[in-house]
């Protein structure tokens, strides 16, 4: 199977200033073609037997009538404008089936990035030693971390607060796991970042909170400074660094989440992470909250593959917290306030999140629902679990 691995790149100055005319080759043919399609659009309007350019179509142009005249573009690889086309064609499509807004020109210094092919396996264009990666017309450029020698497919390269990073896909054989590995459900949490069917709770990070404080204050600062001026430009440069720091500290924490479920549980059940429906019915904390949910369903998907575990959506409309995960009988409205799910039927009196995740492992479709009664709403509010079962506080 093919994986991603992403670490820094560590280029000399010859290096850098390739990288720089690549990014800016692939940014020219980008707008360029987001120009020629808005234009091929404001013509469809008066004449719909007007053709909008495929991929294809726009890198013959491309060939035909930018690259002739602007010689810096044979000084990158071609794989480079082409990628450029292909995204801005793919963005393009996502707005046509409404998926998506109009692809937005691509501005110097923000998400700078290109792309590169290995071409054929017999001779491949991307090669590494382990310690080094050979590029296209690049030449070999070290790596911050080690990397397994394997055969390499794609790559990107792309540039984050002054240090440049390349995304690699390689192959790998899947590891072997265990035979039986046991189902799990999960609360992505509304206090944790995570809580299982098996009572472990993934903590939110700690730093993440103090750094994202810090850089709420920072984005203000920049907002105070005069556009264009030398300070604004430090304090950007020092916002750049922090932003990275942060989705360090938020991706390494989902990562430890995702190995672990991935790896040790054949089945893995978890609420429908669609982004709007989350945003309604949720008020989450931490790292998935802030654009992590992408990068968290992104993780989980690809890692169950890896250790041929199942991935199992669990239908939204399920209400996960509001039903007793002991007798399956009862259901009541659970407040985000209520920290603790006490039944009245059997009395189960669970922590709210830990008796959502339980709910989360059992589901399957056509689950028995309970109507919802409206009696006992205030059930649990403002109750400790520790007070409700009568143990001592602070354990
Ligand atoms: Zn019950």
């Amino acid at each position: 199977m093919l994986l991603s691995f992403k670490t820094a790149l560590i280029p000399n100055n010859k290096q850098q200033t390739s990288f720089k005319k690549a990014c800016g080759v692939a940014r020219h043919a980008y707008n360029w073609a987001n120009a020629h399609i808005k234009e091929v659009l404001e013509l469809r309007a008066c004449d719909k037997s007007i053709k909008i350019p495929s991929a294809i179509d726009l890198h013959k142009k491309l060939i035909e009538t930018v690259k002739s005249v602007n010689d810096w573009y044979y000084e990158t690889n071609k794989n480079v404008p082409q990628k450029a086309l292909a995204d801005l064609r793919q963005a393009w499509d996502r707005c046509f089936k409404k998926v998506s807004k109009q692809p937005r020109f691509k501005k110097k210094g923000q998400r700078d990035s290109f792309y590169l092919e290995a071409g054929t396996k017999a001779k491949p264009m991307i090669k590494n030693d382990g310690k080094r990666v050979k590029l296209p017309s690049i030449g070999w450029v070290k790596l911050a971390e080690p990397l397994p020698v394997t055969a390499i497919h794609n790559c990107v390269i792309s540039r984050q607060a002054n240090r440049w990073f390349i995304a690699i896909k390689y192959e790998i054989e899947k590891p072997s796991v265990e035979s039986d590995r046991p189902i799990v459900g999960v609360d992505i949490g509304i206090k944790e970042l995570a809580v299982t069917s098996n009572g472990k709770v993934f903590k939110n990070p700690k730093a993440y909170k103090r750094m994202n404080k810090r850089m709420k204050r920072l984005q203000r600062s920049v907002s105070r400074k005069v556009k264009g001026s030398k300070n604004r430009a430090k304090a950007v440069k020092k916002l750049g660094k922090i932003h990275a720091t942060v989705s360090n500290i938020r991706k390494d924490a989902i990562h430890k989440l995702t190995h672990y479920l991935a790896k040790n549980h054949s089945e893995i059940k978890i609420e429908d992470l669609s982004i709007k429906a989350f945003l309604k019915n949720h008020k989450l904390a931490g790292a998935i909250a802030d654009c992590g949910i992408y990068e968290f369903k992104r993780q989980l998907e690809y890692k169950t593959e890896k250790f041929s575990s199942k991935l199992t959506l669990v239908d939204r409309m399920f209400p996960s917290s509001q039903i007793c995960s002991n007798c399956g009988q009862h259901r009541h409205k659970m407040p985000l306030k209520n920290r603790v799910y006490i039944c009245p039927d059997c009395g189960h009196t669970e922590d709210r999140d830990l008796n959502a995740s339980k709910n989360l492992e059992r589901w399957f479709d056509g689950i028995y629902i309970p109507k919802c009664s409206d009696l006992v709403s205030q059930c649990g509010l403002g109750v400790s679990l520790s007070r409700a079962t009568g143990e001592p506080e602070g354990r």
